[in-house]
């Protein structure tokens, strides 16, 4: 089959690797129908420690498509049903698997698909990809749900909403989310669902920051100035109650914490890759904010937020700009990483 591989920093290629099969009992296998580039495949392109992948390895982990073959010990899914899953592995029976979090799975060792961590699992821009534990890992999607909408329930749209949810967002809050990307923009229209009387985007990418505007938020350029100082003046002086933190750098983390203000929540789903970085150890201590962050468990988050799209509260579709042949798919990341073309959210066809 065609599947796009790593071969070093800003090079992935198509090219043809083995079909997956069944190995394990409960595997399917998946013709896949729609994949995605997501911001964390741009780790591994951008060649940051700690994200590298081997040569050859099968990238992507947002994908969804049509169950091809099935193991003899599956029981929820038979061939043709078109099914999502999550962008980490999880055999759904370890103790963190039972307590909620599936990401910590302990069988699998962390993995994501297409990911260097844990347990080795191609990835999913390719024709075709084995999915594990499927009985836990996948979920139907409805006849009538396109795959526009279903395909991010299993990654950005469910780390956007998880971010939004971490922030504690109340009604008539101001909220401030930093990066504009993919997962920015699903953060923005998930804050709005817990009524903020100000959403404020922060980017430097104009046209990021005018789907942003659609969305309901008020757009903040970095290359203006301090963006923690503008904030501040945006909100009477005090800061945003709650900033998420959507990039995954130390600048926008360092600018998050100075941002807020005191008492206040910062939310970061922005992935790090190095073992440790700079924190403004200082302010965060004398202004008593609260910090979540994390990898997402967008397993839990799957078939939750399937209504909200469905009855069109979220709409994650809008943030696609480009859709294309797999084989084209080296064309994708450059543009998605260079923000070339007005790149935002670039799916693949097999
Ligand atoms: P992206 O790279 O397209 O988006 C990042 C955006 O941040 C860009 O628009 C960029 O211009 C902007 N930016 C850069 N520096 C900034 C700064 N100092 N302040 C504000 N904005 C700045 O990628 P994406 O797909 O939106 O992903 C965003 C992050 O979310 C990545 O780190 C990705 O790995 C992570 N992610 C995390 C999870 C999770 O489970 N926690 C899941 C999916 C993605
Ligand atoms: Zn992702």
């Amino acid at each position: 089959m065609k599947a796009i591989t790593f071969h070093g920093v800003g090079d992935v290629r198509a090219e043809d690797v083995a079909d997956p099969k069944v190995m394990e009992p409960t595997d399917v296998v998946l013709r896949i129908t729609t994949s995605a580039v997501c911001g964390s495949d741009l780790h591994q392109y951008h060649g940051r420690a700690g994200a590298l992948v081997q040569t050859g390895s099968v990238m992507g982990h947002e994908f969804m498509g049509v169950v091809d073959e099935v193991g003899p010990e599956v029981r929820r899914f038979t061939r043709g049903d078109r099914v999502i899953a999550p962008f980490s592995v999880s055999c759904g029976r370890c103790e963190w698997c039972a307590r909620g979090l599936p990401t910590q799975c302990t069988t699998t060792q962390r993995a994501v698909f297409g990911g260097r961590w844990g347990h080795v699992f191609p990835g999913g821009q390719a024709e075709r990809i084995r999915v594990p534990f499927a009985d836990y890992l996948c979920e139907k999607v409805p006849a009538g749900m396109s795959d526009e909408d279903a395909l991010f329930l299993g990654d950005i749209l469910s780390t956007g909403y998880f971010c939004a949810e971490n922030g504690g967002i109340r009604p008539g809050d101001a909220v401030a989310v930093f990066g504009a990307g993919p997962v920015g923009l699903l953060a923005m229209q998930s804050a709005q669902l817990f009524g903020p009387a100000r959403v404020f985007a922060v980017d430097r990418v104009d046209y990021r920051l005018k789907l942003a505007e659609e969305f309901g938020a008020e757009p903040v350029n970095l290359d203006r100035g301090d963006p923690a100082a503008e904030l501040r003046g945006l909100t009477g002086g005090r800061g945003p109650d709650v900033v998420l933190e959507c990039v995954g750098h130390e600048t926008p983390f360092t600018q998050a914490i100075l941002a807020v203000r005191a008492g206040g929540t910062v939310s970061s789903v922005g992935v790090y890759v190095e073992p440790s970085m700079g924190f403004p150890v200082r302010e965060a201590f004398f202004k008593d904010l609260s910090l979540k962050m994390g990898i997402c468990n967008a397993r839990n988050y799957m078939l939750p937020l399937m209504p909200l799209v469905q009855r069109g509260k979220l709409k994650p579709a809008r943030i696609i700009t480009h859709t294309m042949p797999l084989e084209d798919a080296p064309k994708g990341y450059a543009i998605f990483d260079k923000k070339e073309d007005r790149a935002i959210k670039v799916m693949l066809r097999p």
